[in-house]
């Protein structure tokens, strides 16, 4: 089937042909902007190629109730151009073909069980730490959803001894994301993420507030593999330090020969397709 996808991120979103079998025939980035400058692009795009059926990974909060009026609506977003704003609909009006909704990192999870490095197991949790945190579950071929998607991100983490940073979140300053994300690291270290590759500080206290998140995942929702993305997680180093506290953390409580030292490198691992899980997960989104 020849389909269209889009992930739809808070920087750029990636606009794809393709199939539901991880193809990709054609693929542009543009940048997020005001909607009424990147819808129109987004339209643009797929005018005329004769794809069947478009699925959306979107950068939430994002209304994924397909029963609801407001499908396919972004929510309460410190995107504030955005707020509101009938994303689902302006699509399906303008390209005439159903659109699918799921959350961005929702999909990116999906397309990692199907192909990339959580294909050899039926349950899987993607975690992206970039310019926000989000993470999204797929667990036995369905995407985790609810009243809403969930909004890992958002969890309260103790603090570090040694953190007094206020916190970015609008919402609620010292969530996760609001210490743990790029922006917050840039602001209270001042400078970017990867101009601080050397200070080992930085580094753990990172792992110390993204490992308490994992092991309350963990508790939570048990997955068998834990992939991390994002562009803060380019910073390799943090892999081991990581899965070092999660077992730490963990204190044996939970029996799994997944979590000891012998294996824990094969549980949080990076994604294995790269840059390409939300949009490959989107195109697969689309045939569902
Ligand atoms: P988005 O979340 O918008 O999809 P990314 O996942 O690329 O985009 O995340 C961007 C954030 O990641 C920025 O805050 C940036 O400072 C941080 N970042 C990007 N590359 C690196 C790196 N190599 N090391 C540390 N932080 C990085
Ligand atoms: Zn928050």
């Amino acid at each position: 089937m020849k389909l269209g996808g889009i992930e739809a991120g808070g920087t750029k979103f990636v606009l794809a042909i393709g199939d539901e079998y991880g193809g990709i025939f054609e693929k542009t980035v543009i940048p997020t902007e005001h909607p009424e400058i990147t819808v129109p692009k987004v339209i643009a795009f797929f005018e005329g190629k004769g794809i069947e059926r478009l699925g959306l990974g979107g950068f939430g909060p994002i209304d994924i109730n397909q029963n609801s009026k407001s499908y396919g609506q972004i929510q309460n977003t410190p995107k504030t151009d955005w707020v509101g704003y009938p994303l689902g609909a302006a699509l399906k009006d303008s390209l005439g073909v159903e659109v699918v909704i799921d959350t961005d990192v929702n999909v990116a999870a999906m397309s990692e069980a199907k192909w990339g490095n959580a294909k050899d197991v039926d349950s899987c949790l993607y975690i992206t730490v970039g310019t926000g945190i989000g993470a999204g579950a797929y667990f036995h071929g369905q995407t985790l959803k609810g009243l809403s998607h969930p909004e890992m991100g958002h969890i309260k983490v103790a603090r570090h001894p040694d953190d007094t940073y206020k916190g970015t979140c609008p919402y609620h300053y010292d969530c996760l994301e609001g210490i743990a994300a790029g922006p917050s690291l840039e602001k209270r270290w001042g400078k970017k993420g990867h101009e601080l590759a050397e200070n080992d500080k930085v580094w753990e206290m990172e792992a110390f507030y993204l490992a308490q998140a994992l092991t309350n995942y963990i508790y939570i929702l048990s997955p068998e593999r834990i992939i991390m993305g994002g562009g803060v997680m380019k910073q390799q180093q943090l892999f081991p330090l990581v899965r070092h506290k999660v077992l730490e953390m963990l204190n044996e409580y939970v029996s799994s020969p997944h979590l000891t030292e012998a294996e824990i490198d094969q549980y949080i691992v990076p994604p294995g397709l790269t840059d390409e899980a939300g949009i490959k997960g989107a195109l697969y989104l689309a045939a569902t």
